[in-house]
């Protein structure tokens, strides 16, 4: 079966490659009744996104993924049905956006010094008018010749160890869950499965996530496997925690999941929409 909410995609806002009416129309056509945007630390697209949900039979809701630094392990929280106009969400964001921008030099710094000129401004020709991410940088070095695919650059360069990683420096958890329940939403850890972490250090990130007012994990995600869909509805069952389903959609170059084509969660999971007012459009 397949499910008809996906609450984890991209837009050009951040690091996808369809614009966010592209995307909605494209889930719409694909089968989606609820798509929820979760552009990396932007709400940019959100308001272009919810004109083109308008008549489009889609149920649009306001997300958002947000970049944490959490024992120096890079982990990422979706916000969903967030209030995109929160002055202190939009603050947060803002904050992490400059971080970004930083980064983006460093990285540009990094690589230059490795014998690769010019990464900046071709991660910029590549973002556009979005934020710019690695996956931008990993375009352009993929563009170069440098690697064989976007999969093989971040192997080579853009991960630690690698001439232009940049040890991340985001929000802290609490800084994330904050603004998410500050601006009316439910907190989700994303892609639990594929942090750089043992099964302990999870759950005590888990735990820490939930006495903040985290209410629920990815457990079905473009970004796990099936065995990951199992451990993770364990997780959550064990954890008490609700489970979410996003494809992480990024565009039709770059995706693990079709739109419309994501697995309906375990039937042991409650899901995160289970108490959610049905939404889909008329
Ligand atoms: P950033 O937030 O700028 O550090 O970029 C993170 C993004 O890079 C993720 O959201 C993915 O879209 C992409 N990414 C990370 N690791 C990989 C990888 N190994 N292969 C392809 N894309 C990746
Ligand atoms: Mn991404
Ligand atoms: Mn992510
Ligand atoms: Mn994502």
């Amino acid at each position: 079966m397949r499910s008809c909410h996906d609450l984890h995609t991209h837009s050009t806002a951040s690091d996808g490659s369809l614009t966010p009416g592209e995307l909605v129309r494209k889930a719409a056509a694909a089968g989606v009744a609820a798509l929820a945007l979760t552009d990396h630390d932007t709400v940019e697209g959100l308001a272009e996104a919810a004109r083109a949900a308008v008549g489009a039979g889609i149920a649009l809701i306001n997300g958002i993924e947000i970049s944490v630094t959490w024992n120096r392990c890079t982990v990422h929280i979706v916000g969903l049905g967030i209030d995109p106009d929160h002055p202190g969400l939009l603050a947060g964001l803002r904050g992490l956006r400059d971080y970004r921008d930083r980064r983006a030099e460093e990285i540009g710094d990094r690589l230059h010094k490795a014998g690769i000129p010019g990464a900046l401004e071709g991660a910029r020709r590549f973002a556009g008018d979005g934020l710019v991410s690695r996956t931008h940088f990993a375009h352009f070095l993929a563009e170069t010749g440098r690697a064989k695919n976007v999969q093989d650059v971040f192997k080579r360069y853009l991960v630690r160890n690698k001439p232009g990683h940049v040890p991340g420096d985001w929000a802290s958890l609490a800084e994330a869950v904050g603004w998410i329940l500050d601006a009316g939403g439910q907190a989700v850890v994303a892609h639990p499965a594929r942090y750089d972490m043992t099964a302990t250090k999870l759950r005590s990130m888990l735990g820490e996530f939930r006495e903040l007012g985290g209410t629920g994990i990815e457990v079905v995600s473009g970004s796990h496997s099936l065995d990951d869909y199992q451990v993770m509805a364990r997780l959550a069952a064990d954890m008490k925690f609700l489970a979410s389903a996003g494809s992480d959609y990024h565009g039709p170059n770059n995706f693990r999941i079709e739109l419309g084509h994501l697995p309906s969660l375990p039937a042991s999971c409650t899901p995160i929409w289970h108490d959610w007012p049905d939404r889909r459009a008329a």
